[in-house]
């Protein structure tokens, strides 16, 4: 059995292996030379103390130990078997269909966007102010919005055992094993799309398909049961339908909404990306500017109650960079993203509030539960109009912004294709100004330097999830009313990141294993 050891490290003894393990030989009494193999297993950066500590938990293997397997997973052969539609290759759809092959099911992935490589040329001229490809951008494509994404691999889920496995199956095609034991798991835009075609390879290689530029336009029911779906004049049929087809798919609810299908509206958050300096954040977190030579970017989470809604931080990006994440040219998204090192000036976060109903009344006869779908594209146009659209998109600085003062110019920023100058009030809704100015001054007395004029904030960070809900049963996991219809992933409202959707579809394709054999 190997020991397990729990060692508080100063960041300068945590940074190599050879500066932790010399303390755990120590610490166990036994000599280097026994050591047969040495590995973290759990690590974290304790930043509450003015000097940071690193908090290691890791195994060592002595000579006559059994050493641990390596992480392998067996996809058969399934060639000739019972079909499975899903509709949408993001990574509830992917790891839906590893786990059908996985169950003897052969999985048929139709996808409306590009494969990884076409995509990220298409995301190139998004980036140059060129134009926005409908199918092909930082939602659509092979992936879904998990490709061009941050890599942040971190959930809520409760189930530990599910958790692992998803991790375990992400280093099995191509991640690096330390997303095994970071308490926060980073990949990186940088990585992610090798590990996405690897998938893709896997799911090749056992039977299954994997179809792009399949934009699914209807689903076929016959008798209450979804038997297939319409790719244009094309019907695929198969025993189910997964639909995974994420929170810009805007066409997918209005076609199920014109069907009779039943959706439900559900609340949403929305705000904007605040970008500082990293090093700025590095100096609030770790009280000091050397700390960086032996710690990673510094995150920051931060949450707060104004006027009895919520504000919060959502997918902080240490080291990263602003996108154009919209899927339109007429509309103003923002979101943001990392490469693995984490390495760029800036630090940017999602800030965001609760989105009510009420808020958008004028709204809900004409669409009903569509009401905030409408609402979200409402606001994010009206972003972009106010810019000129072009991908360019509103932003000021943060001090002015709290301050209600006019700002003249901003600081340099990593967004492209562009940024312009305009008051927060002109691109965002009276409430939701008020409530991201009401959390920023509270985190201001909490964090010094934090409330700054180095800092600015860009809009619009509008798809943090879906303002609609697609229902399902909670133990069969299928539609209540159209049998073999299984909703699933972000875009149906069960997920909130990558990790969550990928747990999700895999959970969906267990349920349609036990209803097709
Ligand atoms: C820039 C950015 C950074 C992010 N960073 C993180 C992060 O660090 N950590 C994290 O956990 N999450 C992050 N996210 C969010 C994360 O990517 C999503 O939560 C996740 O991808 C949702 O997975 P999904 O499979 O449910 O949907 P999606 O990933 O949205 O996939 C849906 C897929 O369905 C396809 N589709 C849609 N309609 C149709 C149709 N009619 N026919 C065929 N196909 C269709 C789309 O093209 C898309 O590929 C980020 C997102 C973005 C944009």
């Amino acid at each position: 059995m190997p020991k397990t050891l729990n060692l508080n490290l100063s960041p300068k003894q945590a940074a190599s292996t050879e500066g932790w393990l010399s303390i755990a030989v120590r610490t166990l009494g036994i000599r280097r030379e026994q050591v047969a193999l040495a590995r973290v297993v759990k690590r974290s950066v304790d930043a509450r103390h003015q000097t940071p500590r690193v908090l290691l938990t890791v195994e060592i293997f002595v000579d006559s130990d059994t050493l641990p397997e390596e992480v392998h997973f067996d996809y058969p052969d399934v060639n000739g078997h019972t079909p499975v539609i899903i509709v949408g290759g993001g990574p509830a759809g992917l790891f839906a269909a590893l786990r059908l092959i996985e169950l003897g099911l052969r999985p048929i992935i139709l996808e409306r966007g590009k494969d990884v490589v076409e995509r990220r040329r298409d995301i190139a001229q998004i980036h140059r102010g060129v134009g926005v490809d409908g199918e092909s951008n930082y939602a659509f494509g092979e992936g879904g919005a998990g490709t061009f994404s941050d890599g942040k691999l971190f959930t809520r889920s409760k189930k530990r055992g599910d958790y692992n496995r998803a991790l375990q199956t992400l280093v099995f095609h191509g991640a690096t094993p330390e997303i095994l034991y970071e308490a926060h798991p980073h990949i990186g835009t940088d990585r992610l799309p090798r590990i996405i075609e690897q998938v893709r390879a896997t799911i090749l290689a056992s039977g299954g398909e994997v179809h792009f530029g399949a934009k699914v336009t209807d689903i076929e029911v016959r008798d209450g049961r979804a038997t297939g779906v319409w790719v244009g004049d094309t019907l695929v049929e198969g025993a189910a339908v997964v639909l995974s087809t994420g929170h810009s798919a805007d066409d997918i609810y209005e076609m199920l909404h014109a069907k009779g299908v039943l959706l439900e509206a559900k609340p949403w958050a929305m705000g904007v990306r605040v970008e500082h300096p990293q090093a700025l954040i590095d100096r609030i977190q770790y009280h000091s500017d050397e700390m960086r030579e032996w710690l990673p970017a510094a995150a920051y989470t931060l949450t707060a109650q104004v006027g009895g809604r919520g504000v919060y931080s959502f997918c902080m990006c240490p080291g990263g960079v602003i996108v154009p994440a919209m899927t339109d040219y007429r509309e103003c998204v923002v979101n943001g993203m990392s490469a693995s090192a984490r390495s760029s000036r800036w630090a940017n976060a999602g800030i965001v509030t609760e989105v009510r109903p009420e808020d958008f009344p004028h709204l809900h006869e004409e669409w009903g539960v569509l009401a905030g779908l409408k609402y979200r594209q409402e606001l994010e146009r009206h972003a972009a109009e106010i810019v000129g659209g072009g991908g360019t998109a509103p932003a000021q600085r943060l001090r002015d912004f709290v301050e209600r003062k006019l700002s003249f110019d901003l600081p340099r920023t990593s967004y492209l294709p562009r940024t312009e100058v305009h008051k927060g009030e002109e691109w965002l809704p009276t409430f939701m100004a008020e409530s991201l100015r009401g959390g920023f001054k509270q985190w201001g007395s909490r964090m010094r330097g934090f409330v700054t004029n180095e800092a600015q904030i860009i809009g619009l960070e509008s798809r943090t999830s879906t303002p609609v809900r697609i229902p399902r049963d909670k133990e069969s996991l299928q539609h209540p009313q159209v049998a073999g219809l299984y909703p699933t992933g972000e875009g149906a409202g069960y997920a909130g990141g990558i990790i969550s959707a990928a747990l999700d579809g895999t959970r969906v394709a267990e349920k349609i294993a036990e209803s097709v054999k």
